[in-house]
């Protein structure tokens, strides 16, 4: 149970209308986009990185655990909080271009592709982009330092962090506010993918670079899944922009047939890129197609969820390059042996797979949930992108972990429970 005096100190704070408790609205706070379940005692919509510390003092005087959200679009149980209070940071959305640095400043409540949308108006992107371009916040996509396609040109959105403002569990305001494209120390990247649970991130100084002038996509198709290292190895010496996965069940899915294919994206007018591309059989794709091609990859994830019940469970799994072909062929076997249906797609690039599991009944599909995340384990894969949080097991040096929390957060009240903690 929370105390009435802290529930009142936290009105006090917030103000009544920022503060939802005692109301079946604190449900939709219970769970993320993964298939974990806890229960939000109360949820707090803060304004100012002010108002976060108050709430973190009144938290760790009163031993309230609490545990950050953006939009809850995580897949690994992330924002998903157990008897704890939530804060949503979605009031917190404001956007600063700073053009002339090429820097923007996001608050981290700001969703990505509003983010997106003020860069486009200077002509400026940043690489790094999800599938939930159109959900997730800035704050949520760095504390689980999050990629999406482009990943092994340009790497995670870490590589993208310049400084972070951010407040600590015991509400210290600290404010890292590097305007440069290259900036010094750890102390703003400790923040990069700790998944909330080292301090509540409330303002990032993203980098940010031009939109080239001219960009390709081109399809290659995959005759047999071992092919596809051979292939890879070809296609990554002409250094794309992004290299996709499309197996044949996602490809049907996304309208192009049963065919499993490689897209690639290359930026510029690349003639070496084109012919090795070429090589391989690969056809480029333009204006309207190129677009309507990247639109429904966006949306792939969303399409097969209509097709059964679909759990967003054991779906993110980065692999040894040398494993690729042997994991594809073994989500296969999982398909078999479960009779659940698996579209397999993702990142290429890094080998970073996202198989989706569709079956009739939630149970079903976690059954083969687990099994994936077995035969991943014994491959030697990790999680990719989506967070480590709940699947724990898939993180290795806990011990460094576990003393960096304890020096930061000793009464261990940002969101508690996740990597096992
Ligand atoms: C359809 C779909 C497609 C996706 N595609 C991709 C993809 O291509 N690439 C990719 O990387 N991921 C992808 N994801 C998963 C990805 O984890 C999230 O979309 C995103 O990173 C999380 O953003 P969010 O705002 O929803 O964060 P939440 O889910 O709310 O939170 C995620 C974690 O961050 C913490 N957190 C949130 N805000 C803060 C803050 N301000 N300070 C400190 N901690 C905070 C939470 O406590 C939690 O641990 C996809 C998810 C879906 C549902």
């Amino acid at each position: 149970m929370v105390p009435e005096k802290f529930i009142d100190r936290l009105e006090d704070v917030v103000g009544s209308d920022d503060l939802i408790y005692n109301s079946r609205v604190t449900e939709v706070y219970s769970t993320d986009a993964s298939p974990y379940s806890g229960r939000a005692v109360a949820v707090v919509r803060p304004e100012n990185p002010e108002e976060v510390s108050e709430i973190l003092k009144l938290a760790n005087h009163h031993s309230v655990p609490v545990v950050p959200r953006g939009a809850g679009s995580g897949t690994s149980g992330g924002a998903v909080p157990r008897n704890a209070v939530v804060i949503d940071m979605k009031k917190m959305d404001g956007i600063e271009v700073y053009q002339d640095d090429m820097i923007v400043f996001s608050e981290a409540g700001a969703i990505l592709h509003d983010i997106k949308r003020s860069l486009c108006k200077f002509d400026l992107f940043i690489p790094p982009e999800p599938g939930s371009l159109r959900i997730a916040t800035a704050g949520g996509f760095v504390a689980n330092n999050g990629s999406g396609k482009r990943g092994l040109k340009y790497g995670s959105v870490r590589n993208f962090v310049a400084g972070i403002n951010a407040v600590l569990p015991d509400g210290k305001i600290v404010r890292i506010t590097y305007r440069t494209h290259r900036s010094p120390g750890i102390n703003h990247q400790v923040f990069v993918g700790s998944e909330g649970a080292l301090g509540v991130i409330t303002g990032i100084y993203l980098r940010a670079i031009p939109i080239p002038e001219e960009k390709k996509t081109y399809l290659i198709p995959l005759k047999n899944t071992t092919e596809i290292e051979k292939s890879l190895k070809r296609i990554l010496k002409v250094l794309p922009d992004a290299v996709e996965y499309i197996d044949s069940k996602s490809s049907s899915a996304l309208g192009y047939g049963e065919e499993e294919f490689i897209a690639v994206e290359v930026f510029g007018d690349d003639r070496y890129a084109e012919r090795v591309i070429d090589s391989l059989g690969g056809i480029s794709i333009e204006s309207q197609e190129e677009k309507r091609f990247w639109e429904r990859r966006e949306t792939l994830g969303a399409e097969i969820a209509k097709k059964g019940s679909r759990v967003y469970a054991g779906e993110d799994f980065a692999v040894p390059f040398s494993r690729l072909s042997d994991f594809i062929e073994k989500i296969k076997d999982v398909e078999r042996e479960t009779g659940s249906e698996i579209f397999v797609y993702g990142h290429l690039d890094t080998c970073n797979l996202h198989p989706a599991i569709v079956s009739e009944s939630f149970e079903d599909s976690m059954r083969a949930a687990g099994r994936l995340a077995d035969t991943a384990l014994k491959m030697g894969a990790t999680v990719g992108e989506h967070g480590v949080a709940l699947r724990w097991e898939f993180l290795k040096g806990l011990d460094v972990y576990r003393r960096l929390k304890y020096c930061l957060d000793q009464k261990n009240i940002l969101n508690p429970g996740k990597f096992g903690l």
